[in-house]
Order: structure tokens, then sequence, then C-alpha cells
């Protein structure tokens, strides 16, 4: 008798351990870990991850398990203990840390099929499952069950040749397109061939096509491929020769590009010395953590592709994670021109179908490297040799719902169990990853300088307290006004980065100074042109703006801060001559337009190129000699140790946009705060001088990385709770940690109410505290699970918003 021992989907504390299951002898060979289950639970029905097999169990009579929902383990073993790490480390459900790691088909209601794999011929099965595959081209599930050939079906794939689908009901729509294949023996093909009569040749070509290789072809391929005409094939079909059918197929989203193939580059001497190390470790399987520190074009992303290229060759993996901001196709296409189809890609421009196909590409082993998203780290490979991650100082790295997990941990930690390096990559590295470079934690490689000695470009910062003392009330300094006019004249091209983070544009009174607020949260609402209303981006509140002020009365409301429509606006009025273009999240919203809008932009359509974040990083155009930031410091004043730090690296890495060819670059910051270290220092473009001056401020406030930080925040509907509540958690953390930590609160927290909800918040610092995390979770099962009406308690263990 087996037993699988099965981690529940309710995500809640006292459901957060294993359950035993006794398993069904038909389903002895089926189930194993990984496996998803359905088992009862309580009146219910519901999912659950096999976490292992045992023949005992401390409980006397077990249920049966109902049913197992894949045929193949959705986590292999590698995954499964690491969703335990991730539990552990991020103080949350097993369950919740299994789930982050699939891809979101299959965390959704669907409807499940088996079918065969495609590109496989269906004469690859044993006789009597061909027979099933005849009429249809996907089985259902529940009646394979009923019929009993779900053990068979399982060993076929196992072998690789049916497998399981989940169709995601409505949300992912299968792609079925028209196939042709052998409707008959290969004797009785051989046989036509033969007595077809001579003017029939196209028709014994094709004939011959499939007797050389009986797989179904797409019709349409088939088609161009062979220069086949339609009504050849139709005339083979309707002898019975041959037949149709849809069958699905890949969602390819790259499909109808085609990569120019490209060669490494012959690496320049600080190249190879940077990458020798890493060839060194992949050779000797050595574990260890590589910060490759270089300036932007100073080659990072070669180093990336041949070190990619040293794994593929030893037949391991490689995962390559780019932050979602900068996983534009230039990316791609630099790694799907190195390595074809050998790349998979996950992003979330990407339908859930298309992702679920590119993850059941590296499942199935069909490639060898994927670029993604934060989310791209828990990639299903089980021959990993190595993890890079670019811009390694992004915050986006970091997820902000549970499991709370930072990319870098858990690269890290799975890097550890395949014995294979990291590299971490950036211009501007995180404190934290700098100073344990810097004590030698990680291993540092420095690449200085650019490719080809071109410098970096020249930075103007504009202090614009000063234009408006000399009476300019407009958005651009007159600096920057000149040199987009000496850019347009000549026909080289702007890049122009509005900052909105931390920024957005709000209504104001201009007599007596009311901002409006959200009447559910204490933030302001943000004005939204196209729709002249404005928006609560924390609880969705709507409203029309009033015509006037609510506080006196005033009709001087109007909306302040600035956004991208309005300087695209004012640039319309000053200089009419110049096409802009503009991106942001209104015009990139719909699915390709992103790319359209950037390759308008190289294409020379447009002299100005406008918009937010989504600028800032990974664009690469030769003609680009300018970069205007129209306010540097609208982040600095945000409430977040890390202010400094964030603005210096944005400020770096717009920076990075100008001069990277031939032509040299220009670069002017403009700013209400030039005399802050963090402006300066990106103006001079000084990384080291940076580092020091604010690793001196974190010092002195304690903050990371000289200690590291968790953060408990406390929501409730009423005052009084939240407020109380938050001081019995401080008390208990407090009387639970050494001397040497730092427990501040209850504080309110920087946003104290959304949704209607007060919050207030315990920050902890400190150096090593190893019982901290069972004194956390304590505090979450006790408080969390505390019936009085709705309080929320929420930890972050190295928090990036806090907020
Ligand atoms: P980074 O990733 O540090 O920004 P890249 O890898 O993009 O830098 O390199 C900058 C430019 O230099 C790119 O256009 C790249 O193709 C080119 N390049 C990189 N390495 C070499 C090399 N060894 N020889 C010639 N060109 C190179
Ligand atoms: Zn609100
Ligand atoms: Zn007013």
């Amino acid at each position: 008798m087996k037993i699988a021992s099965v981690i529940v989907d309710v995500p809640a504390k006292q459901t957060d351990r294993s359950f035993d299951y006794l398993i069904p002898a038909k389903w002895e060979n089926i189930i194993q870990p990984g496996i998803r289950v359905i088992v009862p639970f309580g009146p219910r029905k519901i999912q659950g991850f096999v976490k292992e097999i045992k023949s005992q169990s401390d409980f006397e009579k077990l249920k049966e398990i109902s049913e197992p929902m894949d045929l193949y383990p959705a986590l292999n073993p590698e995954l499964m203990n690491l969703g335990e790490w991730l539990a552990d480390h991020t103080l949350s459900f097993k369950i919740s840390a299994y789930q982050a790691m699939l891809p979101a088909a299959l965390k959704a209601k669907y409807v499940k099929k088996i079918r065969l794999v495609p590109g496989k011929g269906i004469e690859v099965l044993p006789e009597d499952i061909q027979q099933l595959f005849h009429e249809t081209s996907e089985l259902d599930w529940d009646q394979s069950v009923q019929q009993g050939f779900i053990s068979a079906l399982q060993k076929e794939a196992s072998k690789g040749h049916v497998e399981v689908i989940y169709q995601v009901k409505e949300r992912v729509k299968k792609k079925s397109l028209l196939f042709v294949y052998p409707a008959v023996k290969a004797e009785k093909l051989k046989d036509e061939i033969g007595s077809l009569p001579a003017r029939a040749s196209k028709q014994k070509e094709v004939l011959e096509h499939f007797l050389q290789n009986s797989k179904p072809v797409e019709l349409r391929k088939l088609i161009s491929a062979h220069q086949f005409s339609a009504s050849s094939i139709r005339g083979l079909v309707s002898r019975g020769l041959l037949a149709e059918k849809e069958m699905e197929v890949y969602r390819d989203p790259y499909e109808n590009r085609t990569f120019e193939r490209t060669n490494p580059f012959v690496l320049t001497e600080e190249q190879q010395n940077a990458i020798l190390p890493i060839l060194e470790a992949n050779q000797a399987e050595k574990h260890e953590v590589f910060l490759l520190y270089g300036v932007t074009g100073s080659g990072k992303t070669e180093i990336y592709l041949q070190s990619i290229q040293d794994v593929m060759e030893k037949g391991k993996e490689a995962i390559m994670l780019v932050p979602e901001i900068a996983l534009t196709p230039l990316m791609v296409n630099r790694f799907k021109g190195r390595f074809g189809d050998q790349v998979a890609v996950l992003h979330s421009g990407l339908s859930a179908g298309e992702k679920y196909d590119e993850w059941r590409k590296i499942q199935r082993k069909e490639v060898k490297v994927v670029v993604g998203a934060r989310s791209a780290v828990f990639a299903p490979f089980e021959n990993l040799g190595l993890i890079i991650i670019d811009e390694e100082h992004e915050t986006s790295y970091k997820q902000e719902e549970m499991p709370r997990y930072h990319a870098r941990d858990v690269a890290i930690e799975r890097a550890r169990n395949y014995q294979c390096p990291v590299i971490l990559g950036s211009a501007t590295p995180s404190l934290e990853s700098f100073a344990r470079a810097q004590k030698g934690v990680y291993h540092l490689l420095n690449l200085p300088n650019r490719m080809n000695q071109q410098s970096l470009p020249s930075v103007e910062i504009i202090d614009m307290r000063e234009e408006l003392r000399q009476g300019n009330r407009s958005m651009f300094s007159k600096v920057l006004l000149e040199k987009l006019r000496d850019r347009v004249e000549k026909g080289q091209q702007t890049v122009l980065f509005l900052n909105k983070r931390g920024h957005s544009s709000f209504v104001m009174c201009r007599d007596c100074g009311y901002v409006l607020n959200c009447p559910h949260c204490d933030i302001s609402l943000t004005y939204h042109r196209a729709t002249q209303r404005m928006k609560c981006h924390y609880c969705g509140f709507e409203d029309h703006v009033p015509l006037n002020c609510p506080d006196c009365l005033s009709e001087h409301i109007r909306f302040f801060g600035t956004g991208t429509q309005k300087v695209e606006d004012e640039l319309g009025k000053i200089m009419p001559e110049a096409k802009v273009i503009r991106m942001d999240v209104d015009t990139t919203s719909r699915k390709g337009s992103h790319e359209r809008l950037l390759r308008d932009f190289q294409d020379g359509k447009a002299e100005i190129l406008l918009g937010t974040q989504m600028i800032a990083k990974g664009l690469d155009f030769p003609n680009v000699t300018l970069v205007g930031v129209l306010t540097a410091d609208t982040m600095l004043h945000l409430p977040d140790f890390r202010s400094s730090e964030k603005t210096f690296q944005l400020l770096t890495q717009v920076s990075g946009r100008a001069g990277r060819h031939t032509l040299p670059g220009e670069v002017v910051i403009q700013t209400y705060s030039p005399e802050h270290y963090s402006v300066e220092l990106a103006g001079q473009q000084d990384f080291d001088l940076f580092y020091k001056q604010e690793m001196m401020v974190r010092k002195l406030h304690k903050y990371p990385p000289f200690y590291y930080i968790a953060l408990v925040t406390v929501s409730h509907e009423n005052l009084m709770a939240a407020v109380s509540t938050t001081e019995k958690i401080t008390n208990y953390i407090r009387n639970h940690v050494s001397e040497d930590a730092v427990v501040l609160g209850p504080v309110a927290s920087p946003i104290p109410r959304i949704n209607d909800r007060y919050r207030y918040q315990c920050l902890i610092k400190y150096k090593r505290e190893p019982e901290l995390g069972t004194t956390l979770k304590y505090v979450l099962d006790r408080f969390q699970t505390e019936s009085n009406g709705g309080l929320q308690v929420s930890v972050d263990v190295n928090p990036y918003i806090l907020m």
C-alpha cells in the first residue's frame, strides 16, 4: 500500500503542512512527487501537490486520492525542495511557494486533455493508443480514465509522445491549424506512386514526401515549402490516401520573425579577463557568485552570451533574467540571434497560453536557454549550468506579494543546488551586492570601459530653481531647448525622459494649496487626461475634477505635475517641426505597440523619443546624441531609504542611452536638487564615490547592507485595532530579539490608509537573529488567525517597498 503526503491548496496556517492520502492501486505508477492531485478535503475536493511517497503513515483511516492532475510532475524534485526553502525564507505558505513556480495557465480553471506532442507522428504510439487518436487529436482526460487508458497513456507521456494540456477556460485558447498526414500504410503509398500517371508528377512528389516522412505537416507549410498546389493535395485527400485534421500548435510569439544569426565577437582583453573566472567555474562545476560591474556599453551582454554558449557546449542549461521593462525585442533578438530556437522567452507581454507553451518547451528540454523576467528563475530545467541576472539592482526582481521572494536569492539557492555559477551584472550594482563583492563574498569582475573606447557622454546638470528665478516657467531649461533644436536641425535624435514614479499628476488648488486626495486612502488622486477624471491608484476610486476647490471654493483648481502627454503638447508648441514618439503606459498598452514605436524611432520616423521608465533601459540607437531628463529628483523625496540609490541608478541608466556608437553623446539633467549627492554623482557617473557616500549614510542609519531589515504591516478598518495590534506585535518582537536589533514601531505607514483600512508598521533592523524567522512566523500565525474582524498582518523580509 502506498501513501502520498500532499500539500493542499488552502493557503492558511492550519493547512500549511502535508496530509497523507492513500494512493489507489490504479494510480500507483503515475503518482510521484511533484504531481498535482485532486484530493477530498473536508466536504470539498481540492488541488494539492504530492510531496513524497511513503509506505507508512502516522494516521489511521486515510482517504484516497481522487485522481492525478498531471501525467508528468509539474515540479521536479529540485523545485519541490526549492519550494520548501522559499516558504521558509519568505515566511509564506508552502502551497503559495509551489504555485508561484508554475505558469499562470496551470493555476487557472481548466479542462484537461491529452494529445500528441506537437511534431510527433501518430506511428510512435502502440496500436491500441493510435486507435484513440484516429478520430480526434485530443483525448478527454476523464473519458480516458473511465476507459482505463490512463496507465498506457502515462507510459507514452514518459517517453515524450503524448502530454497533458490544460485548456484554460476562455483565457487560453488553443491555436490549431490544418495538418496533412498519410492515411494509409507505406506499402500502399509506394503502390500508388507506381501507378500514378506521369502527368500527376505533383501528386507523386507529395506522396514521396510522406513516404519518407510520415509526420503530419501543416497544410500551408507543405504547400509553400514544396510548392505543391492545394488542389493536388486535396485530390489525394479525397482519394483517401492522405488525411487532414486540425492540430494544436505551439503559439510562438516570434514565429514570423527571422533572427539574423550572430557570431561571438572576439573578446577584448578586458572582456577576456572578466569571462575567464566564469569559464573556470563552469569547468570546475563550482558554485560561485560573480558581480560583473561594467558601465553601460562595456560589453556585458557579450559576456553573458559567451558564458551561456560555454554552458550549452557542456550540455547544460542557462537562465537569463532581465527586468521586465528591459525585456525588449532588441534584447530578445540578441539571444535568439545567437542561439536560435534553443531559446525560450518568458515575459508578461505574452498571453497566458504563449507563456505556457514556452514553459513546456523548457520542461520538455526542447530549449537550453530561457530569457525572462523575475519568475523565469523557476524555469523547470534539470541540468542548470548558469544563472545570469542582468541589471541586478532592479527592484522589480523582488516580488511584492506572497511569496515575497527576491529573484537574486532564489538564483543563488538554485545555483548552489546545481553547483553552478551565478552572474549578477550591472553598471550600478545594488549596495548590497557591491558590499558583498568588496568583502569577497561575491567575485568582482570589472569592465570599466566602453567598447571601442567611446567616452561616456558628458553630463550637464541644470538647476531648475535658477531657471524659474530667471523667469523661465517652461518645463524645458534654456540649455535643453537649445540642444534639442540643434539636434533636430542636424537630423540627430534625442531621448527625453520623464520620471513618473512617485510623482503623479495630482490636482491642486493654486489659491490655497489644497490637494485632492482619495476619500478612502491617504494619497493624492491621479489626473487622467484621456478621461478627464481623477483616479486612485491604490483602490480604484474615480471621480470627475471639481470646478471649484472643495476647501476655498476658488476656481483656480487645475492639475499639476507633468505627464508625458503634457510634455508632448508643449513640444508641439515650441518645436512644431519636430516629430515626437511618445512611449508610456497609454501608448504601449496594445500588444506589439511597444516594439512598433521603437522600430519607428530606429527607422528615423521621429526626432524625439519621449517616455517614462520604459525607455530608460536597454535602448541602443546609434543616432541618439542627446538625452534629456526633465525632472531628476521626483524619486528623491520618497520615504524610502533606497531613494538616493534609485535616483542614482536611474539617472545613470538614462544617461547611458546617449552616444553609444560613433557619435558622441550629451546628457542634460534638470533638477530641483542639484546639490544632492545622488544627482551630482550620477552627473559625474561616479559609482564608486556614490557607493562610499551612500554606505556612510546607511551605516549611520543602520540600514542594509549593514543591517538586514524586516517589515511587519498591520491593517484594519478600525484605527485603534490597527494601532494596538501593531503595539502588541512590536512588544512581542522586542522581547524576542537580541540587544543588537532595533525594533521601531508602532508607526503609521507612509501611506497610512488604503481602501479605508488603517495601516501601521513595525520595522526591525538586525544583524544576526537566528530566531527571528520563528518569531515572525509566530506573529503571523497568532495574529493572522485572530478572528476579530479582518485584521491583516503581513511580513516582508528584506522589503523593497516600505510604504
Ligand atoms: P552592455 O551589455 O555592457 O551594455 P554590450 O554587450 O551591449 O554592453 O556591448 C556594447 C556594444 O558593443 C554592443 O553593440 C555589442 O555588440 C558590442 N560588442 C560587445 N563586445 C564586443 C567585442 N568583443 N567586439 C566588438 N563589439 C563588441
Ligand atoms: Zn483610494
Ligand atoms: Zn482652494
